[in-house]
């Protein structure tokens, strides 16, 4: 007897019925067990290769810096960033450049009491 849809020879008694198929176990569990959109696990692994991809992506070297910054000191008020970064860049071209980082869900925003803080996603 052989399977269906691999065309594999099932050892008698292994072979499945599905919808009118006969089926090795192999193709039997891909048959019961379709990729659903809705899936988790796909979403998450989907999610997971988005941002493997992102890093690959390639960063203005003062955004690297500042990811390197962030991750190395920790959250940080901008202007503090902007020292630490000891460029000439002007603070709203740092926005600019957080602004870019934040959508590509590198970095964010957090609030805390009156300050706003920098730093990784
Ligand atoms: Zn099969």
């Amino acid at each position: 007897m052989k399977c269906d849809r691999c065309k594999q020879d099932i050892t008698p008694g292994d072979e499945h019925e599905n919808l009118g198929e006969t089926l090795c176990e192999d193709c039997c569990m891909i048959a019961l067990s379709p990729l659903k959109t809705c899936d988790p696990w796909a979403v998450h692994s989907a999610k997971n290769f988005e941002k493997l991809a992102g890093k690959k992506r390639s960063l203005t070297p003062i955004q690297s810096q500042m990811l390197k910054l962030l991750d190395e000191k920790g959250a940080m008020e901008p202007k503090q960033l902007l020292v630490e970064l000891g460029s000439d860049l002007q603070l709203n071209d740092l926005e600019r450049e957080f602004a870019t980082l934040r959508h590509m869900e590198k970095v964010r925003g957090e609030k805390q009491e009156n300050k706003v803080l920098w730093r990784l996603w």
